[in-house]
């Protein structure tokens, strides 16, 4: 029976992992060629001066706690960016295999596809349906050298979940032909479910998620990949040992704490209501054509002009996104602020289109 990893680099299954050296609490460690003395300022409970853990296990079996995963599942990167390199490095051969993306979405899956010369697969989402997923198209842009289709939900920068229905579909019907990566990096803002079940379903659906976002530790640089345990040891050849940093294990390990994440629960509740909030607010204003629904937390809005929009807002010391992408013309994301930015943002906003009416 063919599995998920024939989909992966065949020479990948032949590399030897990398032996490190063993760390036991309370040797002398003189097998790791690391300096014996912590340096000035070193506050970390492990100490700098030695090497990370291969791997964070510790994290990997809080974070499988917190999500409801098992840990054998779960593959610790640094940043979901991380994550989206790892998969294409390991499932892409420069030069010949591919990626499926349905634009407008995350820039970074093309970036990384470039950077290992795999060719992009562009399948538009439908612009008319508030950027719905074409399930027909993907299926029928599929060849066997589309080795990962990467799907956002909720997208970015478009904010909205994907139709369960057509990720459900999508998933049953590219079993053995490709890995569907479902990026869930704004799932906690969602209204709508996440697709675990699916991941437990199939063995070629990934998740990705990301600590950047709802626990606020984009500095921290955490993410995780979600996927079959055979799948997870075959990326840990392509993630090497060592590379998930003291600090950022220690510093992710209190964010999830049950009292830090009781904060991070209340503060996803706060920007959810601002989000309404501001997204109401935003359909009033004159220059707005449209106010995408959104289940993350940042806006896309379409409006008259969006340079215009952009200067105004920057005018009043507030910076919001716009893009070069054609399909993207005139939009312009907001992420969600504190409820004072927010209300800033509108008077900037408001203001600029009573001037224009004085
Ligand atoms: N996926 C999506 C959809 C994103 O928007 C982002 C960050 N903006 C990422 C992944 C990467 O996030 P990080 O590397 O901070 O986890």
């Amino acid at each position: 029976m063919s599995s998920v990893l024939d989909l992966a680099r065949p020479e990948l299954r032949a590399i030897k992992p990398y032996v490190p050296g063993t760390y036991e609490p309370g040797c002398i460690r003189l097998n790791a060629n690391e300096s014996p003395w912590r340096a000035p300022g070193d506050t970390t409970e492990r100490g700098l001066n030695v090497y990370p853990p291969p791997r964070p296990t510790v994290l990997e079996e809080k974070l499988a706690a917190y999500y409801g995963i098992e840990q054998r599942q779960i593959l610790v990167t640094r940043g979901s960016s991380e994550a989206i390199d790892v998969l294409i490095r390991g499932f892409c051969a420069a030069g010949r295999d591919k990626i499926l993306v349905c634009p407008p979405t995350f820039d970074m899956y093309r970036l990384y596809a470039a950077i290992q010369n795999a060719s992009l697969v562009r399948v538009p989402l439908n612009a008319a349906r508030d950027f719905a997923l074409d399930v027909d198209a993907v299926l029928a842009a599929l060849d066997p050298a589309v080795k990962i289709v990467f799907i956002c939900s909720p997208n970015n920068p478009t904010g909205q979940s994907m139709a369960r229905a057509d990720i459900e579909r999508l998933c049953r019907e590219t079993a053995g032909r490709a890995l569907v990566v479902i990026d869930e990096a704004y799932h906690e803002f969602a209204t709508h479910g996440d697709f675990l079940d699916l991941r437990n379903r199939y063995e070629h659906v990934v998740l990705l998620r990301t600590l950047s976002k709802f626990v606020s530790l984009a500095g921290v640089r955490c993410g995780l990949v979600v996927a079959a345990p055979e799948l997870v040891e075959l990326l840990q050849v392509v993630l090497p040992p060592y590379t998930f940093p003291t600090p950022s294990i220690e510093l992710v390990a209190q964010a999830l704490s049950q009292d830090s994440l009781r904060v991070s629960e209340e503060r996803v509740q706060v920007l959810k209501r601002e989000r309404d909030r501001l997204s109401a607010a935003l359909r009033d204003v004159p220059q707005v054509v449209h106010v995408y629904p959104s289940d993350a937390n940042f806006i896309l809005v379409k409006v008259r002009d969006g340079q215009a929009f952009r200067d105004t807002a920057r005018r009043a010391n507030i910076l919001v996104r716009t893009f070069d992408d054609p399909l993207l013309a005139n939009c312009v994301r907001i992420t969600v602020g504190r409820p004072a930015d927010n209300d800033q943002l509108m008077r900037a906003v408001s203001g600029a289109e009573q001037e224009r009416h004085a």
